[in-house]
């Protein structure tokens, strides 16, 4: 870090600007607008300094730069146009250790003007310590878009209501929690952003009576692997969270995006081999919000498909902790978009199953028979192990054996990967495929051939940049 950002009082400070054109003016108003008590010396003076004098405003001071005038002064800004002046300047400050700036000459400045976004009291100061002002300029201008006006008057009347809340909450994690909920939920800013200040602060005053204490869960679909596919509250919720619990299949460019200082718990779980098992990731989810942590519990896909979100829940209720479940968008839907195989299509299938290959040891059989019906689309999940029972059974039930089949491989991923073959050839298709495959049967999968990936250069092994395909 070559320069430290600190913010200065200076209401009622003498500070003194040497030069009286322009930019000397622009920074005795930057001054003045900071309450400092404001000297100016020059040989001559711009008629707005001259008015600013007039009005009491400011001192001038008529004549060349000497020591004395450093005299008492906490801060220097040397904004004449000549270079030796200038530099003169620097060099006494320098010798008095006094802190100066001097226009356009980082060099011999000890401070730096930054560019400022201001929504007094909330201010943001920019630099790029002389190296890229236009890239500084343009994060400037960014934040100025995304920073409401009210944002100012949020500040204000939270400190005014400050006392008020430390008098009711008695230690400091429970105001953190108290001023985190009232910012985050956006009711408070819209309200003022409608100029309704009462019932802001009617709205802070009901908030300190609300259980603070408590944490919440949500549960989140993170889908099936590209990030792009997340939803904007899912994303919104990462950002937020205290703790992440997140299992296998959530890629690492999605736990990129988590809040920086939220606590990341694996609790990834590969059918049979579950890593923590389902009872503990419970219990945590519990035990984290009675703490009163904002836990997210992110999923691979949609929580409610094939993702046990249901029982997670269930042990929410029953401890009384409260929740919200966002969608995400499931592996099946992810997948077969990415790959160009419409799950229903009016001449091949007039519904969709979706099944899991995986089911608990003592769980029911498939209904084979209503599987194998034809003009409709299977869709199995975590099929790989058992492909070949799958393809026994649903020959056996009267599917036809050239019904087309597709495993699709990292769907939506960067390194999703695609074969295509027939139900007779099920079972030999999979081989040397690792990590999450969706198996797809039915007629819409001759549909990929022409409504996306095939390509008959590369046969039915298709394998193609998804991202690709999105800029398409
Ligand atoms: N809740 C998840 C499914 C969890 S079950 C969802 O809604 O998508 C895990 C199975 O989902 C995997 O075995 C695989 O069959 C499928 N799956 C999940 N992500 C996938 C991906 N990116 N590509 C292919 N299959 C995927």
């Amino acid at each position: 870090m070559d320069y430290l950002p600190i913010f200065t009082k200076l209401e009622n400070r003498p500070c003194l600007v040497i030069g009286g054109g322009e930019v000397a003016l622009r920074k005795v108003h930057l001054l003045l607008k900071a309450g400092a008590n404001v000297t100016v010396c020059s040989l001559a003076f711009h008629a707005k300094l001259q008015e600013k004098a007039d009005a009491g405003q400011i001192k001038i001071i008529e004549g060349d730069f000497n020591e004395s005038l450093l005299d008492n002064k906490w801060l220097v800004i040397a904004a004449t146009n000549k270079k030796e002046v200038n530099q003169k300047i620097a060099e006494s400050a320098n010798n008095k250790q006094l802190l100066v700036n001097v226009v356009d000459d980082p060099t011999i400045s000890s401070f730096i003007m930054p560019s400022i976004v201001d929504r007094s009291p909330i201010i943001v100061a920019i630099s790029s310590g002389g190296k890229a002002p236009v890239l500084a300029r343009l994060i400037r201008e960014r934040l100025e878009s995304l920073l409401p006006m009210h944002i100012g008057r949020l500040a204000t009347i939270s400190g005014e209501f400050r006392h008020r809340v430390k008098s009711v909450l008695s230690n400091v994690s429970l105001r953190r929690r108290y001023w985190e909920k009232l910012f985050g939920n956006g009711k408070l800013g819209s309200l003022l952003q409608k100029g309704q200040t009462e019932q802001a602060i009617a709205l802070m005053e009901k908030s300190l009576t609300e259980d603070i204490a408590q944490g919440d869960v949500a549960l989140v679909g993170a889908g099936p692997g590209d990030p792009s596919l997340l939803t904007l509250k899912a994303l919104q919720l990462m950002q937020q969270a205290d703790v992440v619990l997140y299992d296998r299949l959530v890629s690492s460019e999605i736990l990129d995006l988590i809040r920086r200082d939220a606590d990341l718990i694996s609790v990834g779980k590969q059918a049979g081999n579950h890593e923590v098992e389902q009872s503990r990731t419970n219990q945590m989810l519990v035990e984290y919000a009675q703490k009163g942590k904002k836990v997210v519990r992110l999923k691979g896909g949609d929580s409610f498909i094939f993702g046990r979100g249901g029982e997670e829940l269930e042990e929410l209720v029953e401890s009384g902790i409260s929740f919200q479940v966002v969608p995400g968008i499931t592996a099946a839907s992810g997948c077969s978009a990415y790959a160009g195989i419409p799950l229903t299509h009016r001449d091949f299938a007039q519904s969709v199953t979706f099944v899991t290959g995986h089911r608990k040891q003592d769980g029911q059989q498939l209904d084979w028979q209503a599987l194998a019906t034809k003009s409709q689309t299977l869709v199995v999940y975590m099929g790989l192990i058992q492909a070949e029972e799958i393809q026994t059974q649903l020959l056996k039930f009267g599917r036809g054996a050239d019904t087309p089949v597709a495993l699709i491989n990292k769907g939506t991923t960067a390194d999703q990967h695609i074969v295509i073959g027939t139900l007779s050839e099920l079972s030999q298709l999979g081989g040397g495929l690792n990590g999450p495959t969706l198996m797809i049967i039915g007629e819409v999968v001759s549909l990929a051939d022409k409504l996306a990936w095939f390509s008959p250069e590369s046969g039915h092994k298709l394998s193609r940049d998804p991202f690709l395909v999105n800029l398409a």
